[in-house]
């Protein structure tokens, strides 16, 4: 299962970048998924709530999957415009000579965690929202 490894690779840079932040754990993440990437948002959210369960960082993490559409630019009058897959064809001039900009792409676009720190003795939880726009390879 494709989303599984996709999960995995999220989880992989979340952990990366919340050590950097100093966070103990993450509360939500905002993923933007592109409808042609051949991700399921659905399939993509069970296998990150069965990868999860075991992590520290991550157990409490609600995953959020926006759908970014298809944005194409045509070669032929320079037209950038959003279309339905699997219609890759410029409504402008009509040509096929289109090239894909948005819409294949996997971006973790930000999320929000807590740090838990000392301020006089006394624990203090600090919650920390996050822009990270790391883009995952698939
Ligand atoms: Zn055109």
């Amino acid at each position: 299962m494709h989303e599984l490894t996709i999960a995995r690779e999220v989880m992989r840079v979340l952990r990366a970048s919340a050590a950097e932040e100093s966070l103990d754990r993450i509360e939500s993440v905002s993923l933007k998924v592109g409808v042609i990437s051949c991700l399921h948002p659905a399939a993509l959210r069970t296998a990150f709530s069965v990868l999860k369960t075991d992590d520290e960082l991550l157990c409490g993490a609600r995953l959020q999957v926006q759908c970014v559409p298809v944005v194409i630019r045509c070669s032929r009058c320079g037209g950038r415009w959003e279309v339905d897959p699997p219609e890759f064809l410029c409504p402008g001039c009509g040509s096929r000579r289109v090239r894909v900009l948005k819409g294949e792409e996997v971006i973790i676009h930000s999320y929000r965690g807590t740090r838990t720190g000392e301020e006089e003795g006394m624990l203090d939880e600090d919650s920390v929202g996050t822009e990270c726009n790391a883009e995952v390879r698939h």
